[in-house]
């Protein structure tokens, strides 16, 4: 039997994890949110107090680290040693370490060989930086998402709004400017756009929009396995 799978790269803020879950769900496929795993193996980090620029004192736990992923109603959960911690690794701390965790290869070999297994029997759509580079280089469809940093930003600080946390818009494009160059020029699988990836700029798409016009590109490919 085959399974298909759908890979959305691109930097942060440019609405992968709403688009990937949106179209997953229209396809009936499952969304893996990478990410979320590279936050997990973080907030390990962070909690422990280890500074996660230090590849020697990362490496040495690495093995007591479990991470797993889940599904509750369809949703995914994310396990760190079998705790659920989907709602502890979207704090600013784990995001800005998770870029710094993330630039260590023998973490990245970690969680790519389980992102791999994760595909291998079902229909997938995956998001994160290196999958259509690394994890899925065969994936049927590769999308490669993005949008102007001043509309990230401002996505960002309005999510922060609404949950009633206090924000600065000048500061929120700074932090997404060093993750983007963090996540960009690390030598381990680097956030790259590949040749055969189709380049969607979100900057001014609805989330319906670019979920209508992913859906356009999948069905592309399937008319072209015909
Ligand atoms: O996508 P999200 O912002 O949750 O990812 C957090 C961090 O994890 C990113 O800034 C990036 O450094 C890292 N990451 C990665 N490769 C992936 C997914 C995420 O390096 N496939």
């Amino acid at each position: 039997m085959k399974y298909y799978s759908i890979a959305i790269d691109g930097p942060a803020g440019a609405g992968k994890s709403t688009i990937a879950k949106k179209f997953a769900s229209e396809l009936g496929f499952t969304y893996i949110d990478t990410g979320a795993m590279y936050r997990a193996i973080t907030l390990f980090y962070v909690e422990k107090g280890i500074d996660c620029s230090d590849e020697a004192s990362v490496c040495r736990y690495l093995s007591e680290i479990d991470v797993d992923i889940c599904y509750i109603d369809e949703a995914q959960h994310v396990l760190l040693n079998g705790a659920d911690v989907t709602g502890s690794i979207r704090t600013q701390k784990v995001s800005d370490n998770a870029s710094k965790i993330s630039a260590i290869g023998q973490v990245r070999e970690k969680l790519v060989a389980l992102q791999q297994q994760m595909a291998r029997s079902k229909n997938v759509v995956m998001d994160g930086r290196d999958i259509g580079s690394v994890v899925l280089p065969f994936a049927d469809l590769k999308i490669y998402l993005t949008a102007s940093v001043e509309v990230r930003a401002k996505r960002r600080f309005q999510e922060l709004v609404e949950k009633g946390t206090e924000a600065d818009l000048s500061t929120i494009a700074k932090e997404i400017e060093e993750r983007d160059w963090r996540d960009m020029h690390r030598e381990n699988s680097p956030l790259v756009c590949v040749e055969d990836a189709k380049v969607v700029d979100t900057s001014d798409m609805t989330i319906d929009e670019v979920t209508t016009y992913c859906m356009k590109l999948f069905d592309e490919v399937k008319g072209c396995e015909q």
